[in-house]
């Protein structure tokens, strides 16, 4: 029995105002702030289409090698439901923006079939028994990207979900948080035997990577359990239900939607020119495939850190920032990931390169040690001050100078006669503490390889 699964994408784009008015398209202000007639859906108001996420959603069908049409229509999707005023929602049918292109999934491709534009409808907040609408969603700009059924199995449906928000969020087209409902998911899975296509259900409204690879697997193993017990799978529509872990049945197939699309009459024809294309074209950065190829031809990085640090563009930009500063690829990428990023985690990332590269050669230099190198990362990224001005207010300079540090050495040798006894009777590890100790009195500044040697020096031969 083999998976077949396929998704469908939507993503709000990151423009100021909605996809056919002026109100602006956030989900900051009050519930029922962001709205006029034309996103209230009243009698008379007519769209005008927002170009800007027109170029957005270009944006995105070139990221995706989709086929991009030179002219595309918008068509009404009619259903009733409290969160849609007008009775339909504006979206893309049989001619849409974009069709065709596909994604990159390490080795594999997965085939996409179309790319098309859409309006958001309102959010429902059920509470204390009733239900509340806030229009402020109503209108906002989606794109809707559809899957070919190419994915095989619930991990990887992840993995192309994860790769769509990267891609996206790389280019600036949407933030993609999920948590605010930015990019959101349905699913579709069969299991096909043999040459024998297997009956499809659909789960909607998935909001987490989490929950799309749990649904995924609940229902893979479902139909799976049904199918080996000689039933058929019912066709369905179903909720996934994070709370129980079950994916809950909607509706059956004799309840299937029937949207009776129909053309729009209040919008024309969408018409991209070549130019205008051609302008987008030339305004789309390197993609985060491209850069990971690169990546791994120029710099010789692990698989990992490649992968950690091309997830988001801010950071792989500061990488290569950085290391043409400080041209020690690996050097850079391990400061990065055990340090800068661990300090970014809330925020972002506010020590400006030029100051991190210092800080890095300052440590190759052996005028600061390891330790107190992190000890200054985070000084500077916590005041936002320069190294230079931090390392003349703090004296953090390591003590390399053999005379300064032999005076040390000689005190902690004075002061734990006891240890320097054990280390020459055969106890290699009091040359640690002995160590520990003259890193203690400099405040952790001494240089640790020159400590050591004076140490060894001051110690004299041991039995061993
Ligand atoms: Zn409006």
């Amino acid at each position: 029995m083999e998976t077949v699964i396929g998704l469908e994408i939507h993503a709000q784009l990151k423009t100021e105002t909605k996809l056919f008015c002026g109100c602006r398209a956030d989900s900051a202000g009050p519930p029922n702030s962001r709205t006029c007639p034309v996103c209230l859906g009243m009698p008379g108001a007519l769209p005008v289409l927002n170009k800007r996420a027109v170029e957005l959603a270009i944006r995105a069908a070139l990221a995706f090698h989709c086929e991009i049409h030179p002219r595309s229509s918008f068509a009404r999707k009619n259903y009733f439901y409290p969160d849609l005023p007008k009775g339909y929602q504006i979206s893309q049918y049989d001619e849409p923006l974009a069709s065709g292109g596909w994604l990159e999934l390490g080795e594999r491709r997965i085939g996409l079939r179309r790319l098309h534009l859409e309006e958001d409808a309102a959010k429902l907040v059920h509470q204390g028994g009733r239900s509340l609408i806030d229009f402020n969603r109503a209108g906002v700009p989606l794109i809707e990207i559809v899957t070919e059924p190419e994915v095989r199995s619930p991990r990887e449906a992840r993995e192309l979900l994860q790769a769509v928000r990267r891609t996206l969020r790389y280019i600036g087209v949407s933030n993609c948080d999920m948590e605010k409902g930015e990019l959101r998911c349905d699913a579709n899975i069969s299991l096909r035997c043999g040459d024998r296509a297997g009956t499809r259900t659909e789960i909607k409204n998935l909001n987490s990577f989490r929950a799309l690879e749990e649904a995924l697997a609940f229902e893979e193993a479902r139909q799976r359990a049904l199918l080996l017990a000689g039933r058929e799978v019912e066709q369905q529509t179903l909720d996934w239900d994070e709370a129980s872990g079950r994916a809950v049945p909607i509706r059956g197939k004799e309840e299937a939607e029937d949207y009776r699309y129909f053309p729009e009459p209040d919008l024309p024809p969408l018409l991209i020119s070549s130019d205008w294309l051609e302008e987008v074209k030339r305004g789309l950065p390197e993609l985060p495939e491209e850069r990971r190829r690169r990546w791994r031809a120029e710099y010789g990085l692990p698989e990992y850190d490649i992968e950690v640090l091309t997830e988001e563009r801010e950071i792989a930009d500061y990488f290569e920032a950085a290391v043409r500063l400080f041209p020690h690829p690996k050097e850079v990428s391990n400061w990065m990931m055990t340090e800068l990023l661990r300090l970014a985690k809330e925020g972002e990332l506010r020590l400006k390169p030029a100051d991190f590269a210092q800080i890095l050669r300052l440590v190759e230099e052996g005028k600061l040690n390891r330790s107190a190198g992190k000890e200054l990362l985070e000084e500077c990224y916590r005041t936002g001050k320069g190294p230079e001005e931090l390392l003349q207010e703090r004296d953090l300079l390591q003590i390399s100078d053999a005379g300064e540090l032999s005076a040390v050495v000689s005190a902690v040798l004075a002061e734990n006669p006891q240890a320097a006894a054990d280390y020459k009777g055969g106890k290699e590890q009091a040359l640690s503490f002995l160590l520990g100790q003259v890193m203690r009195k400099t405040k952790g500044k001494a240089d640790p390889k020159l400590a050591r040697a004076l140490l060894l020096e001051g110690l004299g031969p041991n039995r061993t």
